[in-house]
């Protein structure tokens, strides 16, 4: 097993996070990232919150277990990587019933979660003054990571170990192989033999899928918008990020200002979406009626990425069912950047035959 040669086909957390694992274990691996730099699409377009309170249980696993391995990969890294201000989720109706099983499944996974009334909430954060829940789901590991400084400290970590991080190097088509002859992946600077492949390209990994010749797996990317404020005083650092479910907006202290999301969702091609001017004013309509004392917010700068789902919006992790030498680490919704060290993990494990992806994340499940 430590001489199998592993391309890992896209530079984002998924691709780092798998490549990573791969080498501890023994592997050979060889990373191909089409751009001039790895990670300078959804890798780099999110909003930096490790969060683990998800209704999924399936998804909150592999997010506690992900959260857990940043501490791990501070080893490779020079600043801290997380700042563990807690979440706060607010929640009614059906949104605090959908989440009511959440504080026992993270319990179980020694993770602490309690719901706590509003005026403990709005006590934390002041800005919720005027807002209207029903409870808060407070959860005080989780935080909000440096997203650029995590994914560094995973390539770094992958390459010490003798990863080849190739870049500026777009797969474009090649053989999945099969039992008796390896994959080959062709490049324009030369083709790739390897024993196994592993597709972690993002919005874009359906294409590579297609490019290999396999049956697509459903996977559409969303884009989704970033707003940053400019430094304001009443702004506490500190604050926890603060999501506020069924409205759908968040938002979270940003360099003496604020980040901010209104939630969209709109299908999008592959590619690098632009921002849409419109969108500072979804997000002005949701932070009225969601936040009234964060009204008139100075918008600074906006941006868009994309996430990417698979139908039933559960990862698709682990061996492709048509080509025994293909292997998944996609779909990550938008969880990546929490889940990233534990989906390196389950991709690794069964790239190696050492242990199959969790059934709920198959590539072959009925979605
Ligand atoms: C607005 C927004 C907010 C988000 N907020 C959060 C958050 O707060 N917390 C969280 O955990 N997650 C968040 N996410 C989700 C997270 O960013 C993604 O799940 C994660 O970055 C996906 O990583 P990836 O490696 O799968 O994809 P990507 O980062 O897109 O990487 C895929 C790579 O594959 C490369 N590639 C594509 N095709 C090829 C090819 N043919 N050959 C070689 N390379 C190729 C691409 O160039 C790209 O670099 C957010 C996402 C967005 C867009």
């Amino acid at each position: 097993m430590a001489s199998l040669h592993v391309a890992v086909i896209g530079g984002g957390f998924a691709g780092a996070a798998t490549a990573l694992h791969l080498v501890r274990r023994g592997a050979r691996v060889t990373l191909l990232e089409r751009d001039p730099i790895a990670g300078a699409h959804a890798s780099s377009q999110n909003a930096g919150m490790l969060r683990t309170a998800i209704a999924d249980p399936a998804l909150a696993r592999v997010a506690v277990a992900g959260a857990r391995g940043l501490e791990q990969a501070q080893t490779w890294a020079d600043a801290p990587l997380v700042r563990p201000s807690g979440s706060l989720l607010l929640a009614s109706g059906a949104e605090l019933d959908a989440l009511r099983a959440v504080v026992p499944a993270l319990k179980e996974l020694r993770r602490n979660a309690e719901w706590i009334e509003p005026a403990a909430a709005t006590a934390r954060v002041p800005a919720l003054a005027g807002t209207s829940f029903d409870a808060a789901l407070w959860t005080p590991e989780d935080g909000v990571a440096d997203t650029a400084a995590y994914l560094a400290a995973l390539l770094r970590g992958a390459r010490q170990d003798g990863a080849t991080l190739r870049l500026g190097t777009e797969v474009t088509s090649g053989d999945p192989g099969d039992e008796s002859r390896p994959a080959r992946l062709a490049t324009e600077k030369g083709v790739i033999e390897a024993d196994a492949v592993v597709i972690a390209a993002g919005a874009w990994s359906d294409v590579v899928a297609g490019r290999l010749g396999l049956p697509l797996r459903g996977l559409v990317p969303y884009r989704r918008h970033l707003h940053a404020t400019g430094p304001f005083p009443s702004v506490d650092p500190g604050w926890p990020f603060v999501w506020a479910l069924g409205d759908e907006v968040y938002f979270r202290p940003e360099s003496g200002g604020l980040l901010l999301s209104p939630c969209d969702e709109e299908p999008f091609e592959p590619g690098e979406p632009p921002a849409d001017p419109e969108n500072r004013a979804l997000l002005a309509r949701k932070v009225a009626a969601t936040f009234p004392a964060l009204v008139d917010l100075p918008v600074m700068r906006s941006w868009a990425g994309l996430r990417t789902f698979a139908p039933d919006r559960r990862f698709v992790l682990g061996r492709d069912p048509t080509a025994p030498r293909v292997f998944w680490a996609a779909g990550l919704a938008g969880h990546g950047m929490t889940c990233a060290w534990e989906i390196g993990r389950i991709v690794a494990d069964s790239a190696l035959g050492l242990a199959p992806a969790p059934a709920e994340f198959d590539p072959a499940r009925r979605r």
